[in-house]
């Protein structure tokens, strides 16, 4: 087994960089600067090779929810390893904690959701979702509705259709997408609405626009709506007040299933195990969710269907049809052990209150750069935050891209012991959340330090 004390930190760096192919990773910096190594945790903290400790502002990749190293976490999985690491969940057979964690998601979960598909992350969840809705509408007899409609800036994975029904169109570039399928209507991003134009008034055109967009495609063609309760990886974007109730009225009215993606959301971040009900008022037909389900310690994501869906394909089919989807690791019975300690662990500890109560700190405190000259725009909600850093805050012109001023804002960070997620000309934040006070007086000040610094920088070289 690799020992942290002697592995040679170097050569490690030296094979990551020579053979390891990156996610999501601009190639031209990464050949010249290779990787940062993590190699330890604890809580809420990280370490680097050298022993470094990083306070970490993004929960891994908004997943590490419950904190870093929790014993009774990887006692949780060297149990289930010994006990049976495998079995497959095709057909009539199943493991225990794939059982008991369906179950528990089907409590937890609104409405009438009571019934779990499992995968390996959350572009799986969400290519499941459209497998399921196609089958389910075929089974209906209404074989033409198949079209998805999303959101610019919506952010839904990485696998082919996962990516397609994704609208962050940065991500398209140099790629292929499925066009046939999928549609994209506007981003509900209020700051940048334009001038004078109420939120209300944002928001109703945004409404209607998703029934211009159900009308003009013609519903007996739209299978279903795609929508983060708040859109994460496009920029922490919290819709207007009533747009989740209004989208969810108008696929009501066309017969469109409405899909809410929390796989970010779920699981805390926002303060609720799901946050589609409890904070924005909606009981969606299907929920996906990932990440925090397991607090990123194995991989695991959920497909959560209505008892209509499931009832629909899950009964005889006149055309002999049966659910033939499905992956080797569906259920994966470690990975669902691992799920079933994480939200015991959430539930005895109160998490969700420790959020309501220190997100809202969080949230109060981190809203407070918004003094900064070139922060725009601070908007979120508790653990799930953003910086929009801009040239004009009147005009709110950005910055030249060759500014790279998210990187820069992150590399000052990193310098003084914070990691924060760059994103284009922002900043994201989605900690541990078990952040404390002090944790979160560390993560404001620093990065307020670090907008600070990165403003000399752009001054000296002219960008502002
Ligand atoms: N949906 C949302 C809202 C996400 O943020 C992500 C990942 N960041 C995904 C889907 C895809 O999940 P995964 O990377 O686990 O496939």
């Amino acid at each position: 087994m690799p020992n942290k004390q002697t592995t040679d930190m170097q050569q490690v760096w030296q094979q990551d960089r020579d053979h390891y192919i990156h996610p999501w990773t601009d190639f031209s910096t990464f050949k010249e600067e290779g990787s940062l190594v993590l190699a330890d945790s604890d809580n809420v903290h990280v370490k680097d090779g050298e022993g470094r400790e990083y306070l970490d502002g993004i929960g891994g990749l908004w997943c590490v929810n419950i904190g870093y190293a929790r014993e009774e976490m990887a006692q949780a999985i060297a149990d289930q390893i010994r006990q049976i690491p495998y079995y497959s969940c095709f057909g009539h057979h199943t493991t225990v904690p794939a059982a008991q964690l369906a179950a528990k998601l089907a409590e937890l979960a609104p409405g009438n959701l009571n019934h779990v598909f499992y995968g390996c992350g959350g572009s799986v969840a969400n290519d499941t979702a459209v497998r399921i809705i196609h089958f389910y509408f075929n089974q209906l007899g209404k074989k033409s509705k198949k079209k998805i409609i999303s959101r610019i800036d919506g952010y839904h994975g990485s696998t082919y259709m996962a990516m397609s029904i994704t609208g962050v169109k940065f991500d398209h570039i140099g790629f292929d997408i499925e066009e046939q399928l999928v549609s994209h209507i506007s981003c509900p991003n209020p700051y940048r609405r334009p001038a004078g134009q109420s939120l209300e008034e944002f928001c109703n055109e945004k409404v209607q626009e998703l029934e211009d967009k159900i009308l003009e495609l013609g519903p007996d063609n739209v299978a279903a709506f795609f929508a983060e309760p708040i859109m994460g990886a496009g920029g922490v974007i919290v819709p207007p007040e009533g747009y989740h109730k209004k989208t969810l009225e108008v696929c009501r009215k066309y017969g469109v299933l409405y899909v809410s993606d929390e796989v970010v959301t779920a699981f805390g971040r926002l303060g609720h195990m799901f946050a589609s009900e409890a904070e924005f008022g909606i009981v969606p037909d299907i929920i996906t969710c990932a990440k925090g389900l397991t607090s990123g310690y194995l991989p695991l994501g959920a497909t959560i269907l209505s008892d209509e869906i499931y009832d629909v394909i899950s009964k005889p089919q006149a055309d002999g049809a049966l659910f033939t989807h499905g992956f080797t690791y569906s259920g994966h019975p470690v990975s669902c052990a691992a799920g079933v300690k994480n939200i015991e662990i959430m539930e005895r500890e109160n998490l969700c209150g420790h959020v309501k109560d220190m997100g809202q700190y969080f949230e109060d405190q981190v809203k407070t750069l918004i003094d900064l000259p070139i922060v725009g725009d601070v908007r979120g909600r508790k653990f799930m935050m953003c910086i929009e850093n801009v040239a004009n805050k009147e005009t709110k012109e950005l910055i030249n891209p060759d500014a790279k001023v998210g990187n820069r804002i992150a590399d000052h960070c990193q310098a003084r012991g914070l990691i924060v997620r760059p994103l284009a000309h922002m900043n994201v934040l989605s900690p541990p959340l078990t952040l404390t006070k002090e944790h979160i007086d560390f993560l404001v000040a620093t990065l307020r330090e670090s907008i600070e610094a990165t403003m000399e920088d752009l001054k000296a070289e002219g960008f502002i």
